[in-house]
């Protein structure tokens, strides 16, 4: 077939035995439209799809491929584990190895707990400060994504007295109906959250630095806001870190804020690919986890010896000395050129990042919160996007995901995008 678009023929076959032709939704470009891209393979910074078009990849696997794609080292780790057996459902060395990486690079964890994904990391985070407080209710914020756990999947109720709404058919209102859903960096509404629910409040579950609604801070005050009430009422503060660890910087948010929480989530980077994730906290309240305790969680890949041998090599290789400041310079030098780039063009346009995260927003202020994020002109970020897929470059398909930068990507990739964005810049309709 000459000139077939083997991405059309894929997307058909998946459709039919698929649900939307994808594993995970983001990924059929509903938002975007057009054809998802199939991935054949992909090396360093880049990517090729069916076609064997190449695309300069900025999602990373929504940010797992800090190091890039196939790093030797951990390419090496993993073809070792694989021949000595992908899963035994009993302990293993590696599985301490990497506790005792993860703890000794955050240092408000004591003991952690592994799991496969970063769901079921929040979720069991959820259980166990349900279970540790012995309290119902939890704090999340609109726009902050935990996982898709029934408790999680909720959107703010008409007042603070009323509690959540289920985001997703399937999930009964009485499951979410302890689910407070509040403004992120709203300082007044959360303290009148604790006035009024205080005693009864479980626990606060933040991305403080959120990439779930583009990039999007949590400010300085709002950060120790959660973390003061949250000591006062007796709840406990759950730091989502499954995006931000080991990805704004080797001690995730947490050490870019400077904030300890009680529970932290983990998953993406610890991985380094591969299905892992975890949570962890003080001795005191994990070792209310079964066996030890009476919060129950289990699984049978937990640990897993080949995704456990690929997390310890990506570890290695990010704690090296320089690591980040190389990885942060290279994010800023983007984040920089591709605001020059608008500006040149008279386009509205703003960006942020953090080590190897990023966003970039049709508007001229950085928003503080997801309503405003989803002010964006939706038009104009899909010619942004389209226009850069077609010039080779692979954002996020959706205006409310951030991008991410891995160590591979070289100065020639920053300014290729960079040039593409300006081209688009230019075509788009000024402000
Ligand atoms: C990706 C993500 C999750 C869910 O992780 P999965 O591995 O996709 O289940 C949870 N929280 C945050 C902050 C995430 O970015």
């Amino acid at each position: 077939m000459p000139n077939a678009d083997h991405n059309e023929i894929l997307f058909e076959r998946a459709r039919a035995v698929i649900p939307g032709g994808v594993n995970s939704p983001v990924r059929a470009f509903k938002a975007v439209g057009g054809t998802p891209r199939f991935i054949r393979r992909a090396e360093g910074a880049y990517f090729w799809d069916a076609n064997d078009k190449r695309y300069i990849d900025y999602i990373g696997s929504w940010g797992p491929m800090i190091l890039g794609h196939g790093h030797p080292a951990v390419v090496e780790a993993v073809q070792k584990a694989v021949l000595e057996g992908f899963s035994y459902g009993a302990p293993t060395e590696r599985e301490i190895e990497l506790a005792e990486a993860i703890l000794a690079l955050v240092p408000s964890m004591e003991m952690v707990r592994l799991v496969s994904s970063g769901t079921e990391a929040a979720m069991s985070a959820l259980r166990l400060a349900r279970g540790a407080t012995g309290r119902k209710h939890i704090i999340k914020f609109e726009g902050c994504y935990h996982g898709h756990a029934d408790a999680l999947l909720v959107k703010a109720g008409s007042g603070l007295a009323t509690f959540g709404h289920p985001t997703s058919a399937g999930v009964p209102p009485e499951v979410t109906q302890h689910t407070l859903v509040l403004e992120y960096n709203n300082i007044a509404q959360l303290e009148e959250a604790f006035a009024l629910h205080g005693n009864d409040i479980a626990c606060l579950m933040i991305e403080a630095i959120a990439g779930n609604m583009n990039f999007v801070r949590a400010t300085p005050e709002f950060a120790a806001r959660c973390r003061a009430l949250c000591t006062q009422h007796g709840a406990l503060l759950v730091f989502d870190e499954v995006m931000s660890g080991f990805r704004v910087g080797l001690h995730g948010a947490q050490g870019v804020l400077g904030i300890t929480p009680d529970l932290t989530v983990l998953g993406k980077v610890i991985g380094g690919g591969m299905p892992l994730a975890a949570f962890g906290g003080p001795r005191a309240i994990m070792e209310q986890l079964a066996p030890l305790g009476p919060v129950y969680q289990a699984g049978t890949l937990s640990g897993n010896p080949v995704a456990t041998a690929c997390g310890l090599a990506t570890l290695k290789e990010i704690a090296r000395p320089g690591f980040y400041e190389a990885l942060s310079k290279k994010t800023r030098t983007l984040v920089e050129g591709l605001k020059a780039a608008a500006a040149a063009e008279g386009q509205p346009f703003n960006a942020d990042s953090e080590g190897g995260m990023f966003g970039f927003f049709l508007m001229d202020e950085l928003p503080q919160n997801y309503t405003t994020v989803m002010t964006t002109d939706n038009a104009k970020f899909n010619a942004l996007f389209h226009g850069l897929l077609d010039r080779g470059v692979y954002i996020a398909p959706a205006l409310y995901e951030a991008g991410f930068v891995s160590a591979a990507h070289s100065d020639d990739d920053i300014a290729a995008t960079i040039e593409a964005a300006r081209q688009i810049f230019k075509a788009l309709p000024p402000r």
